[in-house]
């Protein structure tokens, strides 16, 4: 089994990384994407997956960094040939979301130019996918995968469900936390697991700035808080994701972020707080995320 980072950064656009998309490619070949955010699609052929051979998409939750290129995933699967309907998982609301983007939707003028010609009626299926609102629990299972979702906590449900996963396949475990604050409902979803791919949005030291400058909620997890987190689930390997772009170095960035940041300190260099403060507690095997890392298990 490969997991393969096809987008590691958070809501801006960022010139170094894409938005959350992960990949999960099993030894037989199949493919489930968990997460689509800008630029996954492109990603996609970029690792060299035709993103029509991907057969399940779960979406974690409704923010627009990470379902914001479904659009285009969808569509280009219609297009590359795609024979069935993906399956799609999401949060509730995750329905209205994909009616409303395709035939009658969004795009709909898109849709009644392609499928005015034949080839694309033939696979017209392609486009409508096989929609599943997730509850907590088995989410998905046939003969080499299990996954498993519980509800993590980033915004009130009672506003939007967000989703973590856990996916169990050829007697390995990955954990994948979508955007959350800890919980125990992540810790519980990455019990034991072989792989821990967890958001870690700030160093602590922006949110200890976010905290005085009274910009916004914290809902995201801290380092800190993730090596706490990684220790007790006893997770063998971790990899840090969903970066909030503290490390760019882009000028337009900056620019877009100074409310949020103390500017002048961002850049490369906060991984090194970052992986100290997560060795607080944890001291496993521990990577940083970049587009289009691969980790075999
Ligand atoms: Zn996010
Ligand atoms: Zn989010």
């Amino acid at each position: 089994m490969k997991v393969t980072f096809l987008g590691t950064g958070a809501a801006f656009p960022d010139p170094e990384r894409g938005q959350s998309g992960v990949l999960v490619t099993l030894s037989n070949n199949r493919h489930f994407l968990l997460d689509c955010g800008a630029g996954t699609t492109r990603q996609l052929v970029c690792a060299g997956v035709d993103p029509a051979d991907v057969e399940l998409i779960c979406l974690s939750h409704l923010h627009h960094d990470h379902i914001c290129d479904f659009p285009a995933f969808i569509i280009t699967g219609w297009m590359f040939e795609r024979q069935n309907a993906p399956i799609l998982l999401g949060p509730k609301g995750v329905r209205h979301f994909s009616e409303h983007l395709f035939e009658d939707g969004a795009f709909k003028g898109d849709f009644l130019a392609r499928s005015h010609y034949q080839a694309r009626k033939d696979n017209i299926e392609a486009v409508r996918p096989d929609i599943r609102e997730m509850e907590p629990g088995c989410v998905y299972q046939d003969d080499d995968i299990k996954i498993i979702a519980d509800w993590v906590e980033h915004i009130p449900r009672e506003i939007s469900e967000c989703f973590g996963v856990r996916i169990e396949a050829e007697n390995r475990v990955i954990a994948f936390s979508g955007d959350t604050a800890p919980c125990d409902a992540m810790i519980e979803l990455a019990k034991d697991a072989d792989l821990l791919i967890h958001e870690c949005t700030f160093p602590e030291s922006f949110i200890e700035y976010r905290k005085k400058t009274g910009v916004g909620i914290h809902a995201h997890t801290s380092p800190n808080e993730l090596g706490r987190i990684a220790k007790i689930a006893n997770v063998k390997t971790l990899v840090a994701t969903h970066f909030g772009h503290f490390d760019s170095t882009s000028p337009v960035l900056k620019k877009a972020a100074r409310n949020h940041f103390p500017i002048d300190l961002m850049g490369p260099h906060l991984f090194d707080e970052m992986a100290a403060d997560i060795r607080l507690l944890y001291d496993g095997p521990l990577t940083f995320a970049r587009d289009l890392l691969r980790v075999e298990l």
